[in-house]
């Protein structure tokens, strides 16, 4: 989707420092992380918000539900875990109207969030 910066990331016309792509999911390191490792995983489909989810969305988005576990697999966090979110509308802040995950770890994270 045109202006959507998280699109622009996917096709390449902005930078990211990029830790993991396949067809549907991407996986990208936060331009401001909040933890030691902090990423963002989107469906490479332009979807807003959870609100505009549609059924043929369930597999991509379990894709990329399993990108967490790939990439927390390969960055060792197997023992340790970390913190999956995803901010949904204005209360939760949500900045960027393209649907994904922040993946959080490597120190103790709070509960609950703030
Ligand atoms: P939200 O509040 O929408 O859940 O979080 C959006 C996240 O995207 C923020 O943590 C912010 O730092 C990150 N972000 C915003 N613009 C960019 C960008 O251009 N590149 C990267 N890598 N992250 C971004
Ligand atoms: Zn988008």
């Amino acid at each position: 989707m045109q202006d959507c910066i998280f699109c622009k990331i996917v096709n390449k016309e902005i930078p990211a420092d990029i830790v993991y792509e396949d067809d549907n999911v991407l996986v990208f390191k936060d331009i401001k992380p909040a933890a030691p490792i902090h990423l963002l995983l989107i469906p490479k489909k332009h979807i807003s918000t959870f609100f505009d989810l549609q059924p043929e969305d369930n597999d991509i988005m379990g894709r990329v539900q399993r990108a967490a576990a790939t990439v927390a697999g390969d960055m060792g966090l197997t023992e340790r875990g970390f913190r999956l979110v995803s901010n949904c509308m204005s209360d939760a802040g949500q900045v960027v109207f393209h649907i994904h995950y922040h993946l959080l770890a490597g120190r103790p994270l709070q509960w609950p969030p703030g």
